[in-house]
């Protein structure tokens, strides 16, 4: 510690044999994809258990990194910071419905006095209720209140880590307007934060137009990180850059998908066992396209058949939002059964046991004939089956219902789209007057009339973001951070941490370092070069500093990008080196 005038302040010092950093050989067993391999094996988090996970010191400086840069960038942006309980009380999402709507994904617990809480898996309800105890008059609005607080989520499946977890870190944000204009206008001011947010992070994260789901208005768009490993799947249009997750992707109809065949009549043919479309297109010999694929769904409480070509799949979010509907799953078997006189595979749209159940059907199936349709009598399908001569399903209810496949044509432009995966990183949306109608929210205008405020929230998966960043910075050796978030941004290797003048070099470049602003951690480990260098691989500092006796004996130390290979090593001597890693840093 060192005293100027009257302040102390310390030049923050690390050493990897005080860090209680660990990397492991091994990956984690459960581990998938990259970066969650990666996160494990190079010590930034570790797992208490499953979809609950300890941040390590290293995964900590990321985390906190992060963390910063969104703050900078709400604040920039104008938003005020809060924080609100993770603690919610059930009258708040008893007020909106969502207590019973969010479903199992809450996570739901009581006090001693039997109270009722939720643990936050968002904050729309705290923050509603928030504005309408702060605001009054039109002369606050409008205004945008954000906070980086833990969520918890009950997820069906938590899995890769950080991705998917049941205690994650989110930045949420709530903006709050007048009219709508101004929505828009707080809207597009959170999108383009959240493009710099992710800039800063060194992550490429692109919006796509997204489904508003029970949100409200339909206006949404959200960040994705590009990578095999996403869950998501999004179309892309070169022609015309439409990009929109396949939940919400439309399409055109292309040619070929329109009806084939002569008139014949319908005709039985027996396809015993045969119940996939795969099965019964290798019975007959023919295409899956030629078949039509009939589901089930029940809709609200009522049964209703979807029908889509063989070779497509039925995009249960269209399905819903085409039929008005609450929920759309799946129908049981009984149900099935009960609907169409045959179990499912062999059910279609042509003279179901129900006359009365409704059929609709994907637009592209509007005028097709010569299909194979199932007979809705077990190991039967019909032949020859023109859908407006044979079934009972109306003009009104074809529409587009199926998930958009690599190919489709573009609805905006006409070109083919493209499907790739992404990782969530993100999402802005516009609320409508849902949630602060549910609280009766409102603002007296300039003429003292009370008006419903209109609302936008914004969330940043902060704890996804860290391992989408390791997920599309990597290699086969390790994380290859960007600087703006990497736990450390040079490691100094001291080869020879037992001669006292190499490891005063490492130690005063250290200090120069952390004065210079750039944070540094030494490896002063009684280890060999190449069990040090292959943990900096894996970790993957941006910058690595080797001092050693013999590297100093030839000319200085050695100055390596983490994202450069071998050949670009640049040796400087000690009093130079400062420069060279600032120098280094900002080429990243
Ligand atoms: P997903 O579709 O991936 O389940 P979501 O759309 O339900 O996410 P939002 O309610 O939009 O999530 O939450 C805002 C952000 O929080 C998401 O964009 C995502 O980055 C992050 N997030 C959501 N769920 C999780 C989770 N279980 N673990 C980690 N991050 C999450
Ligand atoms: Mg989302």
């Amino acid at each position: 510690m060192q005293q100027s005038g009257r302040i102390w302040y310390n030049i923050p010092i690390m050493k990897w044999t005080k860090s209680l950093i660990q990397t492991l050989r091994e990956n984690p067993g459960d581990a998938e994809i990259d970066s969650h391999k990666l996160l494990i094996r190079a010590g930034l988090a570790r797992k208490v258990a499953g979809g609950l996970y300890a941040y390590l010191p290293l995964g900590m400086r990321s985390l906190r990194k992060i963390q910063q840069i969104v703050r900078e960038e709400m604040d920039r942006a104008g938003a005020l910071e809060i924080v609100s309980p993770i603690l919610q009380p059930a009258e708040l999402w008893r007020t909106t419905g969502r207590w019973d709507t969010m479903g199992p994904n809450m996570f739901k617990l009581r006090d001693r006095g039997e109270h009722e809480f939720a643990l936050g898996p968002t904050a729309e309800e705290v923050f509603t209720d928030l504005a309408k105890s702060l605001i009054s008059s039109y002369r606050q609005l409008p205004v945008t209140i954000y906070q980086i607080q833990w969520k918890f989520r009950d997820e069906t499946r938590p899995r890769f880590g950080l991705m998917r977890s049941k205690e994650f870190l989110m930045k949420d944000a709530y903006s709050f307007d007048t009219d709508a204009e101004g929505a828009d206008k707080s809207y597009w001011n959170m999108y383009h934060a959240y493009e710099r947010i992710y800039a800063r992070c060194g992550l490429k994260a692109v919006p796509v137009q997204a489904d508003g789901g029970d949100m409200g208005d339909s206006m949404t768009h959200e960040f994705h990180v590009l990578a095999d490993a996403g869950e998501d799947g999004i179309a892309f249009c070169d022609g015309c850059g439409y990009a929109a997750n396949l939940e919400k992707a439309e399409r055109k109809m292309g040619n070929g998908e329109w009806g084939t065949g002569n008139g014949e009549a319908c005709e039985e043919v027996a396809t015993p066992n045969a119940k996939t479309i795969e099965e019964v297109a290798s019975f007959l010999g023919l295409p899956a396209d030629r078949f039509v694929k009939s589901l089930v769904y029940v809709a609200d409480g009522k049964p209703v058949m979807v029908c889509v070509q063989g070779d497509r799949d039925v995009n249960e979010v269209k399905l819903k939002r085409f039929l008005g509907a609450k929920s759309v799953a799946l129908a049981d078997f009984g149900t099935v059964l009960k609907v169409t006189g045959a179990n499912a595979g062999f059910v279609g749209p042509v003279a179901p046991a129900d006359a009365s159940l409704k059929i609709v059907a994907d637009i592209a199936l509007k005028g097709a004939k010569g299909r194979i349709v199932g007979a809705n009598k077990d190991d039967f399908h019909l032949k020859n089956v023109d859908l407006a001569r044979d079934a009972k399903i109306a003009d009104a209810d074809y529409a587009d219902l199926v998930i958009v496949k690599d190919g489709d044509i573009c609805a905006k432009c006409g070109k083919p789209m493209a499907i790739k995966r992404g990782i969530e990183v993100g999402q802005v949306f516009k609320l409508g007057t849902k949630y602060s109608a549910a609280f009766n929210a409102v603002y007296k205008n300039d003429k003292l009339e009370d008006h419903v405020m209109i609302m936008g929230c914004y969330g940043v998966g902060v704890s996804r973001t860290l391992q989408a960043v390791i997920e599309q910075c990597h290699d086969k050796d390790g994380i290859i951070w960007p600087a703006s978030v990497a736990p450390y941004q040079v490691i100094v290797e001291n080869l020879d941490p037992d001669k006292e003048e190499v490891t005063k070099i490492a130690d005063d470049l250290e200090s120069a370092l952390e004065a210079a602003g750039i944070d540094v951690i030494v490896d002063d480990r009684a280890e060999r070069p190449g069990v040090k260098f292959k943990d900096a691989d894996l970790i993957g500092f941006p910058v690595r500093v080797v001092v050693g006796a013999k590297g100093l004996a030839n000319g200085g130390v050695e100055i390596k990008r983490r994202c450069d290979d071998k050949s670009k090593m640049q040796i400087v001597a000690p009093d130079a080196a400062v420069e060279a890693i600032k120098a280094a840093l900002e080429g990243e």
